[in-house]
């Protein structure tokens, strides 16, 4: 495909020492060629070189010293053309080489177009450039990985494998069907049941790593209850300080959101906002049990703090009914108090949710307390960073529906419906995981994810 030649600053703005101006297209040697002055004009050195000059503004007045990649298609981010002009990081400087670029006739990029082209000229599928959004917003090393994973193609190859299968499925209905004096004899059938049953399988393998996935790439929404002074806001600094908070701020988006996240073991805590406060006291008291308890469930994680130096209260017990059935950790702080709390009551009241006594003051407990949380999401699973896990909602929805068709596929055959129902099924099953990784999905689609991106990458 030919586009024109795009550019923009591939290094985030600020103070830093050195930025990136990245330029691709067929005309992105040219263009530099015309405002590089070094040892060799840029259009007869070698691929994959780093050439020493200075940019030279229309007036022939030096502006900058440079360091020019040079990178000639196909084997670049883009499959185009692509050179990258390092030049001092101050934004003065970066602004007035990027204008200088842009006055060679190279159009500013928009946001995530290098990646989009990349798509586009096949190097990456979708599943992959989506991956890269993920890995630019990743939370954790552990996201990190995971990202990583999908960005160098993990899931593409499971998917294409699933796709195969189903393709030679295909194929063996369609020799049926075009020999209708051959009914579907019993050996077809049970190839196709078979066949059908390992595909969906595999599927159900996939989506159940999408919540574990989801939780990597998204956060954990947390929210702490209880009762005042018991401890929440000390505790929430406590966790905020320990394992440092990530402040994650997504330039270029429209949203520009801050949001605040603890990274408690590779487990990143999305700090949520539930009603407009974070940590909730009275809650009870104030919208009652069923409310409260609709309210608290949209969280994935509540943490319940009771004070170890005082009795039980009737709040108190009411929270404890009402996290009982939730993903929570019930958390009794103040231990360095005297005791004047009844813990076999808790204990009691707690069922089967984990139970942590800590000290926020004395600083105790709070490393087993990250572990109980830790567990309470990876628990049982192999803590590999190497699965696949599925953690894009767009991803899981196809899945989703996947499951479903590969099932009414498996039905059909093993209630002996007729063979072209099943290879309706079957098809069906083949375009739904082709539009993970990008096979036929719109125009439309396809620029809403790639608008998702920071500029220059
Ligand atoms: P919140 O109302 O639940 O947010 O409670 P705060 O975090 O504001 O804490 C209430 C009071 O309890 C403050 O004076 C804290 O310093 C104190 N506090 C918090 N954790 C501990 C602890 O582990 N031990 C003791 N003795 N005091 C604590
Ligand atoms: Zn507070």
């Amino acid at each position: 495909m030919d586009f024109d030649t795009i550019a923009a600053v591939a290094t985030p703005l600020g103070e830093g020492g050195i930025a990136i101006i990245r330029v691709s297209g067929s005309d992105a040697i040219a263009a530099v060629d015309k405002i590089f002055k070094g040892r060799q004009k840029l259009s007869t050195v070698d691929s994959h070189t780093i050439n020493y000059g200075h940019l030279i503004d229309e007036n022939g007045e030096t502006l900058e010293e440079v360091m020019v990649s040079v990178m000639r298609a196909p084997r670049t981010f883009t499959r185009e053309d692509v050179v990258e002009v390092n030049c001092h990081g101050g934004i003065v400087s970066v602004k007035r080489v990027l204008d200088l670029v842009l006055a060679q006739g190279v159009r500013m990029a928009e946001p995530g177009e290098f990646t989009k082209r990349a798509f586009l000229n096949g190097r990456i599928d979708l599943s992959q450039a989506e991956a890269v959004i993920d890995l630019i917003r990743a939370k954790t090393d552990r996201a990190m990985k995971v990202a990583l994973n999908q960005v160098q193609g993990k899931l593409s190859k499971l998917i294409g494998k699933l796709r195969q299968q189903l393709l030679e499925l295909m194929a063996h209905i369609e020799v049926t069907i075009d020999y209708p004096e051959h009914d579907v004899d019993e050996v077809t059938r049970t190839l196709l049941s078979e066949k059908s049953r390992w595909v969906q399988g595999e599927i159900e393998k996939l989506l159940s790593t999408a919540k574990q996935g989801k939780i990597l790439r998204e956060g954990l929404a947390t929210v702490i209850v209880g009762r005042p002074n018991v401890g929440k806001s000390s505790l929430l600094n406590s966790l905020l300080q320990e394992v440092k908070a990530i402040v994650t701020d997504v330039p270029g988006t429209t949203r520009d959101i801050i949001e605040e996240y603890v990274n408690v073991r590779g487990v990143p805590l999305r700090l949520v906002d539930t009603a407009g406060i974070r940590e909730t006291e009275d809650i009870v008291e104030r919208i009652g049990v069923e409310k409260s308890r609709e309210m608290l469930g949209k969280a994935d994680l509540v943490l319940l703090v009771l004070n170890f130096g005082e009795e039980l209260e009737d709040e108190d017990r009411n929270l404890l009914a009402v996290v009982k059935p939730m993903n929570a950790i019930v958390i009794v702080n103040k231990t360095d108090l005297p005791q004047k709390i009844d813990m076999e009551e808790v204990r009691r009241l707690a069922g089967d949710l984990p139970l942590v006594t800590i000290s926020v003051k004395e600083e105790e407990g709070i490393e087993q307390l990250e572990e109980v949380i830790a567990s309470l999401f990876f628990s049982g699973s192999v803590q590999s960073d190497d699965l696949t896990y599925v953690s894009n909602s767009r991803h899981i929805q196809l899945l989703q529906e996947a499951y479903r068709t590969i099932g009414e596929a498996i039905e059909a055959v093993e209630n002996g419906l007729p063979v072209d129902m099943v290879a309706f099924d079957i098809r069906r099953t083949w375009e739904l995981l082709g539009e993970v990784v990008g096979d036929a999905v719109s125009d439309d689609l396809i620029d809403q994810i790639f608008s998702q991106f920071c500029l220059g990458k």
